[in-house]
């Protein structure tokens, strides 16, 4: 007898539909008030100064490379665990993306290798806090002042989690985040930009319209009045619809993280009796914001694994491989496996296992029992 267990469910409903309802009886569809309400929740709850409402991350940090007039020529240090967008951000702003090997414990970016990475030509570090557990941004804040060099988070996975006192946004020049399907807060595709600085924010306002000085509610407001393009822009815009999806879920947030910290704790107690299966460490001083729960098993029955589970009704997803050996990034930036043996490593050994707020306590159970049965399968299978 099996169940069906989901990798995720979102956690939306009445509130968001009641927010929604207020949008439509308004006249502004696209950016407007409710924007505006959310981008300062937003950035209230991050303790920053400016946020930006946007269509998704990537857009978020094609526009902060933009902004900080990063482009062709220019190599920006990255990682190559991570989900391909944090790359092709980077190629999309005619940068050039440098990889620099993870950590084993986290699968973080490694500060103690990212110097060695640094060129002439480099000038940011974009670091990606895997599965919401923050980079060590104490460190890479001084390796980018040595160097001179800027900071573009991607908090993809991170919107609630700190290290150190040290929040997304707080000692970068910009932290990226989305609001696709399956993030911590979601509205189906989204996302936002923050900064401390004021000059990047107004560069950022303008990249995000077509580099118009007015949005359409201002012109709105004020009535008709003409408006001019100050500079080249895109349409990067999160619209009111998208931004009341989010605003219920903003006031939700405490207690959803409180749910993702016990079921994460509920989830490490019953692997840790499992033989043969590993996870990702937590760092001191850390609030991890839990985005995906990930395991590791060995390179070699990893996919069987996932088998046997997707056959027990257990939906599950690799969050990584590393990217640099996928054909795009082989071909174009001369990479090839070898070259990043951690990322490899936990490349090859990674199952994201279902996870998220409303999760049932027993599918938690569920998911440890059958993981339990399928390795001891593998067991028999391979001295079988
Ligand atoms: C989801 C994700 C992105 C892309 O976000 P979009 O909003 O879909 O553009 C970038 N980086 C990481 C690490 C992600 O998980």
């Amino acid at each position: 007898m099996s169940r069906r267990v989901p990798f995720f469910h979102h956690d939306i409903g009445a509130p968001e539909l009641k927010k929604i309802e207020e949008v439509f009886a308004g006249p502004i569809l696209t950016t407007g008030e409710t924007v505006r309400e959310f981008e300062s929740q937003f950035a209230n709850y991050l303790g920053v100064n400016h946020a930006l409402g946007v269509t998704s991350c990537t857009g978020a940090m094609h526009m902060s490379l933009l902004a900080m007039d990063i482009g062709p020529g220019d190599e920006v240090i990255t990682t190559p665990m991570t989900f391909i967008a944090t790359a092709t951000a980077i190629i999309e702003s005619g940068a050039t993306p440098v990889f620099v090997d993870v950590e084993p414990e986290t699968g973080n970016i490694d500060a103690k290798r990212i110097e060695e990475a640094v060129t002439a030509k480099t000038r940011a570090i974009l670091p990606v806090h895997l599965y919401g557990l923050m980079c060590d941004m104490k460190a890479i804040r001084a390796i980018a002042d040595k160097h001179g060099l800027k900071i573009i988070e991607d908090a993809a996975h991170c919107v609630e989690g700190s290290r150190d006192g040290i929040k997304p946004g707080m000692v970068s020049e910009t932290a990226c985040f989305s609001f696709y399907a399956t993030k911590n807060l979601t509205c189906g595709e989204g996302g936002a930009v923050v900064t401390n600085d004021a000059g990047l924010a107004e560069k950022l306002r303008l990249l995000r319209l077509h580099g118009m000085s007015k949005t359409a509610a201002d012109r709105h407001k004020d009535g008709y009045s003409h408006w001019d393009m100050v500079s080249m822009g895109w349409k990067y815009n999160m619209d009111n619809i998208h931004a009341a999806i989010l605003l219920p879920q903003l006031d939700r947030i405490d207690g959803a993280t409180k749910r993702r910290e016990y079921l994460a704790d509920k989830y490490e107690s019953l692997l840790n009796d499992i033989e043969g299966v590993r996870f990702p460490a937590s760092c001191e001083r850390t609030v991890h914001a839990r985005h995906l729960f990930t395991i590791w098993v060995d390179s070699a029955i990893r996919d069987s694994v996932i088998a046997n589970l997707k056959s027990n009704g257990v939906e599950v997803m690799v969050n990584y491989r590393a990217i640099h050996p996928l054909s795009y990034f082989a071909e174009t930036l001369k990479y090839k496996a070898g070259d990043f043996p951690v990322a490899e490593k936990i490349g090859a050994e990674t199952i994201s296992i279902p996870f998220y707020p409303s999760m049932p306590d027993e599918d938690i159970d569920a998911v440890a029992n059958l993981l339990k049965t399928a390795l001891q399968a593998q067991k028999t299978g391979l001295h079988g």
